[in-house]
Parts: structure tokens; C-alpha cells; sequence
């Protein structure tokens, strides 16, 4: 009988990984900024996290920028940057219609999925995610009729064997139909992986939560402890399964709001309209999809395109001064600092500090669904570090590897595949 490990390694995108010996599970905690687990360690919150860490192998390492969910996610699940993967957030403009495009559909996604690639060579493969908006880039690919799965929490009780490979999943995760804007989204997430690992045993799993606690709630309030303890025991609970548990995050989170509580905004379009005139720019805020109750579609990275005759130096000279913006680059400087497709980005980049948010224009943004909350969100340089823990110590090939450069979030299937012990 041919056992995984003496299967030839798959390649994916250029990079070899290793066939798991034991389960191998991923998880994505959206919106997983260190400061949560240094807040929750310290508290005693994460008994599990602090096992992981304390006998396997955890860093802080760099997340794709712009920090958003889509570009993260695909980095992870790719092993690539957004260059190669293509993704590079959840908007982009098509200079030819003057419309922005959702970059949603696994058309747009570049290369192939690790996990694409280990079904294809016969892996059982299981991929979950809260929001749906994931689903069909993590699933590109992948065979469902072979036994592997890919669905999310968003529509679980939609799910059907022949679209997302299981069908009655609420009664076989024991939880109703999660809320959009709630905790369990992301728990039904971890509550299946544990179903199916308990039942199938699969060979690789990727499970991707969702921010809506982060956005919500700093590290300091009640309710982000009790959502670290709810996702901390599903953690042991994969562990103690047996398998090898991987965390990271697509990106962190920061408190935008000043004294008073009040949002700090720049409203890039309206600054660029009364300087160039309107319809002279078009400003894309790629954080924006349809869920922004959480954060009213104000992230800290925007694009700017030109439509008539500003050019892009007299765009970045406009909003160099402002203040609040960390950086502002042309196409060429953005592409080659993050590593971004040039096709796909703007004309100017602008990045906001770590305590401000960049949005349109301030007629297009809602604001009603913060509700007295203080804006908590992401997309900038200052939220692109991420936790990495793995449940097992590094080999001394990796141990190498991570003591001397900052490790990359998409890096975490080649570390755990290739450079764990006892895997
Ligand atoms: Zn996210």
C-alpha cells in the first residue's frame, strides 16, 4: 500500500510541497492582528494557542499588501504574491468600460491552488469559508465529485452535493444558519472542519473566517476574549484529533476613530474633485463589498485612476500633503514595493496611517451600520503583520529559513508541509 509519504512531492506554482503524513489543517483568522493574541496569551484566554506555540513554531510575518481579505486569502491558498496570483483586492477599474470589476471569480485568480493540485493527484482536499465571496476562487479547479468539499457558512444551508460536495450540513455541524454579521459565522466554519476531520480525515483542509468580531471589537472588550476562546478550543479540538494545525491571518486591525469616536476619514475623491474637477479621477476603495455594515467600505489602501488631465505625478504631488496618508505611489512604485500586478493596479496608490482611513467621496459611504462604534479597519501598511502558529516545531532546513528573513503569510503551506517535524 502506498502511504502519503512516499508519494512524489505536488508542485504548485513553482513551489514543491511535501504530501501530508497526517491531517494538515489551515486557518485564516480574518482579521487576526498579533495584538489579539498577545492580549488573549497573556490573559490565559488561548490555552490551546499557547500549547502550539509553546512546543511548536509561531512568528509575526508579513501578510500581502494591500492587508485586505481577497489578495490574503488568495496569496495563502497560492503560495504566490498577489504579481503572480493576480488578486489585489476585491475591486479593480477596467480602463476600457470606466467600470469597476469584482475580482471575485476564479477567472481573474492566476495559477492554480495547492489545494487544486493535491486533489488532482488524488488528495482528499476540504476548503470552508465564512463569506461566500471566497468560495469560488478557493474552490477554482478543484473536483467536487472526487470526495473533496469547498462551501461556506454565508449559505451552508444552501449547500448541495453536487456544487460544494456535501449536502444537509447544518444538521452534520449541529449549528443553524449563522447571521452575516455574527460570531458563529466563523465558528460554523471551525465547527465543520472539526465534523469532517473527525469523519473523513481529510489530507488537507483551509478554513477562512471572517472580521466581522475585529472590526467590531478591539482586543480590549469582552466580546473579542469570548470569540478568542470559542475559536482557541475548536483549535484544540483539531489538534487533538491529530493533525497539524496552522494558523495565520489575512490581515490585522486598527482603531481609526479619533477622541470623540468619530471615524478618521480622508475623502480622497472629494479632496481630488475640488482640486481637478469632477469626473477627472475615479478613486476605487477595493475594501468595499457587499457586506460593509462593519466598516462602511473605509479601509487604508485606495487606487486612483486617471480618467481626463490630471496626471499621475500632479496626483501624488495633491496627496503627498495631506495629512494622515503614510505613502502615496505611482503604478510602477506600488508594483514594485508590494509586489503587485501592474494590469490590475491604479494609476496612484495611497496608504493611510495607521489611525486613518481613506474612503471616496463622503455622499457614497454609510456610515449607519458602525452604530456608535468606533471604525476599526484594515488595507494599509500598519495592519499587514500577521501571527503564524504552528502545532509542530520546524525542521532545521525552515528553522533556517525563518531565522533569517521575515517570513511571508503565503509561505505558511511551504512551512508546514515542507518544514514541519513529525508531518
Ligand atoms: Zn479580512
Amino acid at each position: 500500500m502506498t502511504t502519503n509519504q512516499d508519494r512524489p512531492a505536488i508542485e504548485a506554482n513553482g513551489i514543491r510541497y511535501r504530501w501530508p503524513r497526517q491531517p494538515v489543517v489551515v486557518v485564516c483568522i480574518d482579521g487576526g492582528d498579533p495584538a489579539y493574541f498577545q492580549r488573549f496569551l497573556a490573559d490565559g484566554a488561548v490555552p490551546n494557542v499557547e500549547r502550539f506555540i509553546r512546543h511548536g513554531f509561531s512568528v509575526v510575518a508579513d501578510g500581502t499588501m494591500p492587508s485586505f481579505t481577497c489578495p490574503n486569502n488568495m496569496s495563502i491558498i497560492t503560495g504566490t504574491p498577489a504579481s503572480r496570483h493576480g488578486i489585489s483586492g476585491n475591486f479593480y477599474l477596467d480602463t476600457a468600460t470606466g467600470r469597476p470589476v469584482v475580482m471575485t471569480g476564479p477567472e481573474l485568480l492566476r495559477g492554480d491552488t495547492i489545494i487544486s493540485k493535491f486533489a488532482a493527484a488524488g488528495a482528499r482536499v476540504v476548503s470552508i469559508t465564512a463569506k461566500d465571496k471566497l468560495r469560488r476562487q478557493l474552490g477554482k479547479n478543484l473536483d467536487i465529485s472526487r470526495g473533496n468539499l469547498s462551501f461556506s457558512s454565508e449559505f451552508a444551508s444552501r449547500c448541495t452535493l453536487e456544487e460544494h460536495g456535501i449536502e444537509n450540513l447544518l444538521d452534520f455541524v449541529g449549528m443553524p444558519q449563522p447571521d452575516m454579521y455574527s460570531m458563529e459565522l466563523s465558528l460554523f466554519v471551525l465547527e465543520a472542519g472539526v465534523k469532517l476531520l473527525e469523519r473523513d480525515r481529510p489530507d488537507l483542509m483551509y478554513l477562512s473566517l471572517t472580521d466581522w468580531v475585529q472590526h467590531k471589537y478591539s482586543p480590549e472588550e469582552p466580546e473579542a476574549q469570548r470569540f478568542y476562546r470559542e475559536i482557541d478550543a475548536r483549535f484544540g479540538r483539531l489538534a487533538d484529533l491529530g493533525a497539524v494545525v496552522a494558523l495565520t491571518a489575512d490581515h490585522g486591525m486598527n482603531d481609526k476613530s479619533d477622541a470623540a469616536g468619530r471615524p478618521n476619514v480622508i475623502w480622497l475623491q472629494d479632496v481630488l474633485d475640488a482640486k481637478f474637477g469632477a469626473g477627472d479621477t475615479r478613486v476605487i476603495c477595493p475594501i468595499t463589498d457587499a457586506f460593509v455594515g462593519h466598516h462602511g467600505a473605509l479601509g487604508g489602501f485606495v487606487r486612483v485612476w486617471c480618467r481626463g488631465k490630471a496626471t499621475p505625478r500632479q496626483i501624488v504631488e495633491t496627496i503627498a500633503g495631506i495629512d494622515g496618508v503614510e505613502q502615496v505611489l505611482d503604478k510602477s512604485g506600488a508594483c514594485r514595493l508590494y509586489d503587485l500586478p501592474a494590469d490590475r493596479e491604479g494609476d496612484v496608490a495611497v496608504i493611510a496611517r495607521a489611525d486613518v482611513c481613506i474612503g471616496g467621496a463622503e455622499a457614497d459611504h454609510d456610515l449607519t451600520g458602525l452604530k456608535g462604534h468606533r471604525l476599526r479597519t484594515h488595507g494599509g501598511v500598519s495592519e499587514a503583520k500577521v501571527p503564524i502558529v504552528i502545532n509542530r516545531p520546524l525542521n532545521d532546513e525552515y528553522r533556517l529559513k525563518a531565522a533569517v528573513a521575515t517570513l511571508k503569510s503565503y509561505q505558511i503551506f511551504d512551512f508546514v508541509l515542507n518544514g514541519t517535524l513529525n508531518q
